[in-house]
Protein backbone atom coordinates (compact mmCIF):
# COMPACT_ATOMS: atom_id res chain seq x y z
CA UNK A 1 0.00 0.00 0.00
CA UNK A 2 1.58 3.36 -1.22
CA UNK A 3 0.69 6.04 0.82
CA UNK A 4 -0.13 9.51 -0.70
CA UNK A 5 3.22 12.07 -0.41
CA UNK A 6 3.01 15.63 -1.55
CA UNK A 7 6.09 17.52 -1.36
CA UNK A 8 6.44 21.41 -1.74
CA UNK A 9 9.51 22.69 -3.20
CA UNK A 10 10.15 25.77 -2.26
CA UNK A 11 13.31 26.74 -4.81
CA UNK A 12 15.16 29.91 -3.83
CA UNK A 13 12.08 31.33 -2.27
CA UNK A 14 11.43 32.21 1.16
CA UNK A 15 12.56 34.58 4.13
CA UNK A 16 12.28 33.81 7.94
CA UNK A 17 9.15 35.91 8.39
CA UNK A 18 7.31 34.41 4.84
CA UNK A 19 8.59 30.73 5.85
CA UNK A 20 7.67 30.95 9.64
CA UNK A 21 3.84 32.53 8.46
CA UNK A 22 3.74 29.40 5.30
CA UNK A 23 4.45 26.58 8.26
CA UNK A 24 2.57 27.78 10.66
CA UNK A 25 -0.64 27.08 7.98
CA UNK A 26 0.78 24.21 7.10
CA UNK A 27 0.99 22.85 10.41
CA UNK A 28 -2.56 24.74 11.58
CA UNK A 29 -4.47 22.82 8.98
CA UNK A 30 -3.18 19.32 10.29
CA UNK A 31 -3.74 16.38 10.52
CA UNK A 32 -3.32 15.02 6.84
CA UNK A 33 -3.90 12.03 5.22
CA UNK A 34 -1.55 12.16 3.06
CA UNK A 35 2.53 12.39 4.30
CA UNK A 36 3.47 16.07 3.99
CA UNK A 37 6.84 17.45 3.61
CA UNK A 38 8.70 20.58 2.30
CA UNK A 39 12.25 21.24 0.70
CA UNK A 40 13.35 24.43 2.30
CA UNK A 41 16.72 26.36 1.12
CA UNK A 42 19.45 25.08 2.89
CA UNK A 43 19.99 28.12 5.39
CA UNK A 44 16.34 27.79 6.21
CA UNK A 45 16.49 23.83 7.22
CA UNK A 46 17.40 24.26 10.93
CA UNK A 47 14.41 26.93 11.60
CA UNK A 48 12.33 24.08 9.41
CA UNK A 49 13.32 21.54 11.39
CA UNK A 50 12.61 23.62 15.02
CA UNK A 51 9.46 24.65 13.59
CA UNK A 52 7.87 21.19 12.19
CA UNK A 53 9.74 19.01 15.11
CA UNK A 54 7.43 16.38 16.25
CA UNK A 55 4.54 17.56 13.82
CA UNK A 56 4.42 14.60 11.60
CA UNK A 57 5.72 16.32 8.52
CA UNK A 58 8.60 15.88 6.87
CA UNK A 59 11.08 18.71 5.51
CA UNK A 60 14.01 18.07 3.19
CA UNK A 61 16.60 19.61 0.81
CA UNK A 62 16.50 20.66 -2.61
CA UNK A 63 19.85 19.02 -3.61
CA UNK A 64 22.75 17.02 -2.02
CA UNK A 65 26.08 16.10 -3.37
CA UNK A 66 27.36 12.76 -4.29
CA UNK A 67 30.55 13.56 -2.22
CA UNK A 68 31.29 12.46 1.14
CA UNK A 69 33.06 14.86 2.72
CA UNK A 70 35.91 17.22 1.94
CA UNK A 71 37.14 19.89 -0.50
CA UNK A 72 33.85 20.68 -2.85
CA UNK A 73 33.19 24.64 -1.81
CA UNK A 74 29.54 25.26 -1.79
CA UNK A 75 28.15 21.61 -1.49
CA UNK A 76 26.39 19.73 1.53
CA UNK A 77 27.00 16.19 2.04
CA UNK A 78 24.12 13.91 2.89
CA UNK A 79 25.61 13.61 5.94
CA UNK A 80 25.15 17.38 7.07
CA UNK A 81 21.32 16.77 5.53
CA UNK A 82 20.88 13.82 8.04
CA UNK A 83 22.14 16.01 10.85
CA UNK A 84 19.21 18.28 10.12
CA UNK A 85 17.20 15.82 10.38
CA UNK A 86 16.20 16.12 6.56
CA UNK A 87 13.73 13.06 5.58
CA UNK A 88 14.05 13.75 2.15
CA UNK A 89 16.56 15.12 -0.58
CA UNK A 90 15.32 16.32 -3.69
CA UNK A 91 18.11 15.21 -6.43
CA UNK A 92 18.01 15.52 -10.38
CA UNK A 93 15.49 18.39 -10.49
CA UNK A 94 15.20 19.52 -13.92
CA UNK A 95 16.58 23.03 -12.77
CA UNK A 96 19.64 21.65 -11.90
CA UNK A 97 20.24 19.26 -14.63
CA UNK A 98 19.77 22.73 -17.00
CA UNK A 99 21.56 25.32 -15.18
CA UNK A 100 24.31 23.08 -13.52
CA UNK A 101 25.01 20.68 -16.13
CA UNK A 102 23.89 17.81 -14.09
CA UNK A 103 24.18 13.95 -15.89
CA UNK A 104 22.07 11.22 -15.04
CA UNK A 105 25.09 9.40 -13.47
CA UNK A 106 25.72 12.02 -11.26
CA UNK A 107 22.17 12.35 -9.91
CA UNK A 108 22.67 8.43 -9.37
CA UNK A 109 25.06 9.25 -7.49
CA UNK A 110 23.97 11.82 -4.72
CA UNK A 111 21.34 9.14 -4.62
CA UNK A 112 23.27 6.58 -3.34
CA UNK A 113 25.00 9.21 -1.17
CA UNK A 114 21.30 10.40 0.07
CA UNK A 115 20.53 6.54 0.69
CA UNK A 116 23.68 5.90 2.85
CA UNK A 117 22.66 8.68 5.54
CA UNK A 118 18.93 7.47 5.92
CA UNK A 119 17.83 10.50 3.46
CA UNK A 120 15.36 9.51 0.77
CA UNK A 121 16.35 10.76 -2.60
CA UNK A 122 13.62 12.23 -4.69
CA UNK A 123 14.70 11.49 -8.52
CA UNK A 124 12.96 13.51 -10.72
CA UNK A 125 12.74 12.75 -14.23
CA UNK A 126 11.02 14.33 -17.25
CA UNK A 127 11.12 15.50 -20.72
CA UNK A 128 11.70 18.76 -22.28
CA UNK A 129 9.32 19.60 -25.29
CA UNK A 130 11.16 19.07 -27.71
CA UNK A 131 11.71 15.48 -26.60
CA UNK A 132 8.07 14.58 -25.89
CA UNK A 133 6.95 15.85 -29.64
CA UNK A 134 9.65 14.11 -31.35
CA UNK A 135 7.67 10.92 -29.20
CA UNK A 136 10.45 10.54 -27.00
CA UNK A 137 9.07 10.55 -23.69
CA UNK A 138 9.00 6.93 -22.24
CA UNK A 139 12.99 6.66 -23.53
CA UNK A 140 13.99 9.70 -21.58
CA UNK A 141 12.49 9.28 -18.24
CA UNK A 142 13.64 5.59 -18.78
CA UNK A 143 16.85 6.28 -19.25
CA UNK A 144 16.89 8.99 -16.38
CA UNK A 145 15.58 6.58 -14.45
CA UNK A 146 17.96 3.62 -15.22
CA UNK A 147 21.41 5.47 -14.14
CA UNK A 148 19.58 5.33 -10.98
CA UNK A 149 18.87 1.80 -11.13
CA UNK A 150 21.67 0.38 -12.15
CA UNK A 151 24.00 2.62 -9.14
CA UNK A 152 21.41 1.47 -6.80
CA UNK A 153 20.08 -1.89 -7.43
CA UNK A 154 17.54 -3.60 -5.24
CA UNK A 155 18.17 -0.46 -2.67
CA UNK A 156 16.43 1.42 -5.56
CA UNK A 157 13.10 0.27 -3.60
CA UNK A 158 13.69 3.09 -1.25
CA UNK A 159 13.61 6.39 -3.05
CA UNK A 160 10.82 7.95 -4.42
CA UNK A 161 10.79 9.42 -8.15
CA UNK A 162 9.18 12.51 -9.43
CA UNK A 163 7.80 12.45 -13.21
CA UNK A 164 8.27 16.19 -13.73
CA UNK A 165 7.37 17.20 -17.40
CA UNK A 166 9.96 19.83 -18.04
CA UNK A 167 7.82 21.59 -20.29
CA UNK A 168 5.05 22.28 -17.38
CA UNK A 169 7.35 23.16 -14.44
CA UNK A 170 6.31 26.67 -13.21
CA UNK A 171 4.39 27.44 -16.96
CA UNK A 172 0.95 26.68 -16.18
CA UNK A 173 0.55 23.89 -18.31
CA UNK A 174 0.00 20.76 -16.67
CA UNK A 175 0.19 17.20 -18.20
CA UNK A 176 -3.72 15.91 -18.46
CA UNK A 177 -3.96 13.35 -15.87
CA UNK A 178 -3.81 10.73 -18.78
CA UNK A 179 -0.49 11.73 -19.90
CA UNK A 180 0.65 11.67 -16.40
CA UNK A 181 -0.48 8.33 -15.34
CA UNK A 182 0.28 6.65 -18.97
CA UNK A 183 4.51 7.97 -17.74
CA UNK A 184 4.04 6.75 -14.75
CA UNK A 185 3.01 3.47 -15.37
CA UNK A 186 5.71 2.89 -17.58
CA UNK A 187 7.79 4.28 -14.70
CA UNK A 188 6.33 1.63 -12.43
CA UNK A 189 6.70 -1.41 -14.64
CA UNK A 190 10.75 -0.39 -15.34
CA UNK A 191 10.75 -0.29 -11.11
CA UNK A 192 8.86 -3.61 -10.70
CA UNK A 193 11.17 -5.16 -13.20
CA UNK A 194 14.50 -3.73 -11.34
CA UNK A 195 13.96 -4.39 -7.67
CA UNK A 196 11.66 -6.70 -5.42
CA UNK A 197 9.87 -3.61 -3.59
CA UNK A 198 10.19 -1.49 -7.31
CA UNK A 199 6.73 -1.65 -7.50
CA UNK A 200 6.12 -0.41 -4.10
CA UNK A 201 8.17 3.23 -5.07
CA UNK A 202 6.18 6.65 -4.51
CA UNK A 203 6.11 7.63 -7.86
CA UNK A 204 4.43 11.76 -7.59
CA UNK A 205 3.49 13.73 -10.74
CA UNK A 206 5.11 17.37 -11.04
CA UNK A 207 4.52 20.57 -13.04
CA UNK A 208 2.28 23.08 -12.35
CA UNK A 209 -0.05 20.98 -10.01
CA UNK A 210 -2.60 23.63 -8.27
CA UNK A 211 -5.39 23.10 -6.44
CA UNK A 212 -8.41 22.70 -8.75
CA UNK A 213 -6.45 20.01 -10.92
CA UNK A 214 -4.65 18.57 -7.83
CA UNK A 215 -7.54 15.87 -7.21
CA UNK A 216 -7.52 14.30 -10.68
CA UNK A 217 -3.99 13.99 -11.03
CA UNK A 218 -3.52 12.05 -7.84
CA UNK A 219 -6.94 9.77 -8.32
CA UNK A 220 -4.80 7.94 -11.44
CA UNK A 221 -3.73 4.79 -10.27
CA UNK A 222 -0.07 5.17 -10.38
CA UNK A 223 0.20 8.54 -9.32
CA UNK A 224 1.51 8.53 -5.68
CA UNK A 225 1.04 12.06 -4.70
CA UNK A 226 3.10 15.31 -6.15
CA UNK A 227 6.10 17.44 -5.82
CA UNK A 228 4.69 21.08 -5.98
CA UNK A 229 6.77 24.08 -7.13
CA UNK A 230 4.77 27.32 -7.01
CA UNK A 231 1.72 26.52 -5.14
CA UNK A 232 3.87 25.04 -2.02
CA UNK A 233 4.48 29.07 -1.26
CA UNK A 234 0.89 29.62 -0.33
CA UNK A 235 -0.68 27.79 2.35
CA UNK A 236 -3.95 27.83 1.55
CA UNK A 237 -2.92 26.40 -1.76
CA UNK A 238 -0.42 23.58 -0.61
CA UNK A 239 -2.56 22.37 2.32
CA UNK A 240 -5.82 22.28 -0.51
CA UNK A 241 -3.30 20.07 -2.39
CA UNK A 242 -2.49 17.88 0.19
CA UNK A 243 -5.73 17.16 1.04
CA UNK A 244 -6.76 16.53 -2.31
CA UNK A 245 -4.15 13.82 -2.02
CA UNK A 246 -6.45 11.73 0.40
C1 LIG B 1 8.92 21.91 -9.37
O1 LIG B 1 9.73 22.79 -9.54
O2 LIG B 1 9.28 20.84 -8.84
C2 LIG B 1 7.54 22.15 -9.80
C3 LIG B 1 6.76 21.13 -9.96
O3 LIG B 1 7.18 23.47 -10.00
P1 LIG B 1 5.70 24.03 -10.34
O4 LIG B 1 4.73 23.31 -9.44
O5 LIG B 1 5.78 25.50 -10.04
O6 LIG B 1 5.46 23.74 -11.78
Amino acid sequence: MRNKLVVGNWKMHGSRPANAELLAGILAARPYAADVAVCAPFPYLGETAVALAASGIGWGAQDCSAHEQGAYTGEVSAAMLAECGCRYAIVGHSERRAYHAESDSLVADKAAAALAHGVTPIVCVGETLAERDAGRTEEVVARQLAAAIDKLGERVAGIVVAYEPVWAIGTGRTATPAQAQQVHRALRAQLQAAAAGGGGVRILYGGSVKPDNAAELFGQPDIDGGLIGGASLKAVDFVAICRAAG
